[in-house]
């Protein structure tokens, strides 16, 4: 199913290919340089070839690919300290992909009912507008018709209800409600608002009633809205979070992580794969976490993206009739256009700017985390050519 060319491609006159990467540049087979807003759609958290990276994925290369979880990895328990010390999480499983890691999550959820004699609980609410994967079980998770159409019966255990709207949420949970399903803040479904006060409520909601809470910081995590996880802005946390894209810096890694009631049922066994976990992803994993987690870092992400949402502020009032508002938080912006967002999204491509379209009508901005302030600048002012364009 490999596709020869690529379904959303963003070269489609030059059918040039980028063949190398530097930070926040990408250079095409035939030398051309562009600025690259897209970070693989939030996955070169760092980057590309960022020189930590590159060090350790060579060494470990050198020593060790992979043995299996029929023993100890050497990185696992270590990347797994790390993320415990600095969230809410107890236990991680670690996973090659965020579909896994959703997958992980709501296994978890369902299998801490099932323990717990309540094997009717399997329901998950989730909300609209969201994107948990494309397995068969997260196409219905995320509700979406245009990812489910076409693949057989949806799966079953899954209720979706309008984001933001509590009434909704109250009728749709019943004593078969497993978990609560959310994105902090959603990415492919246009980096719609939530509310603090709805994740609060969603968390009180499942005090009350004994289903957990799922966060899936697939997008929004590993420092990319400029804290470790996005949920910190709100001070809700989950009981089950699901990890990947940044946290691998472009190695394909991911994790579910739990707290130990939560997982408590998850003994080895219950859940497994082969590849999770291996030593390749663990060592650079770990080597992403080295550098997000420096003093300073997360602040510098904060500050970064204050730059890029002042001068953004600023073209939503030059370009009224092109913007209707910028969204996100962090590195992670969603401009929500009034014209259609594809021809903006070109018009971005032909001044050598890399964004990412997202539903809504909405063009996403996920630069790298080390993203300069003159980067910053630089990539304003292309946004600036690329609306002068499109306003002509
Ligand atoms: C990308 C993404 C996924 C799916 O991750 P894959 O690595 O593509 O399987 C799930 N949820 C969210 C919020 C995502 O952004």
């Amino acid at each position: 199913m490999a596709a020869a060319t690529s379904l959303y491609s963003i070269l489609p006159t030059t059918g040039a290919t980028f063949t190398s990467g530097e930070g926040v540049w990408l250079e095409t087979d035939q030398g051309e340089k562009f600025l690259d807003f897209t970070a693989g759609i939030a996955v070169n958290s760092l980057g590309h070839c960022h020189p930590h990276l590159v060090e350790t994925l060579k060494k470990q290369s050198e020593q060790l690919w992979h043995i299996s979880n029929l023993f100890q990895v050497k990185g696992q328990s270590e990347l797994a300290d790390r993320l415990t010390a600095n969230t809410f999480a107890d236990k991680v499983f670690f996973t090659n992909s965020g579909v896994e890691a959703m997958e992980c999550a709501i296994k978890t959820a369902r299998h801490y009912h099932f323990a717990n004699s309540e094997a009717e609980r399997f329901e998950i609410i989730t909300f609209k507008g969201a994107f948990h994967g494309r397995s068969t079980a997260t196409i219905a998770a995320g509700g979406q018709e245009k990812y489910i159409e076409g693949f057989g019966p949806k799966a079953p255990g899954f209720i979706q209800v309008d984001l933001n709207d509590v009434e909704a949420l109250k009728e749709a949970i019943s004593d078969r409600t497993a978990a609560l399903l959310i994105e902090p803040i959603q990415g492919e479904g246009g980096l719609r608002y939530v509310s603090t006060e709805f994740l609060k409520t969603l968390r009180e909601i499942c005090n009350e009633t004994g289903a957990l809470l799922i966060f899936d910081e697939i997008q929004c995590g590993v420092g990319r809205t400029g804290k470790l996880f996005a949920h910190e802005w709100s001070g809700v946390t989950p009981d089950i979070m699901a990890v990947a894209k940044g946290i691998g810096g472009g190695f394909p890694l991911g994790a579910c992580l739990a707290t130990e009631e939560a997982a408590q049922s998850m003994v080895p066994g219950t859940h497994g794969t082969t590849f999770g976990g291996n030593p390749l992803a663990m060592s650079v994993g770990n080597a992403v976490l080295d550098v997000v987690l420096e003093d300073g870092f997360l602040e510098n992400v904060q500050d970064v993206a204050l730059l890029l949402r002042q001068g953004l502020a600023e073209l939503t009032d030059t370009y009224p009739d092109i913007i209707e508002e910028i969204r996100g938080q962090g590195l992670m912006i969603g401009i929500k256009c009034k014209t259609p967002n594809m021809e903006l999204l070109g018009a971005m491509r032909d001044e050598k700017f890399l964004a990412v379209p997202a539903g809504d009508n909405v063009i996403r901005l996920l630069p790298p985390l080390t993203l300069t302030k003159d980067e910053a600048r630089d990539g304003l002012a292309r946004i600036k050519n690329a609306l002068n364009t499109v306003k002509k």
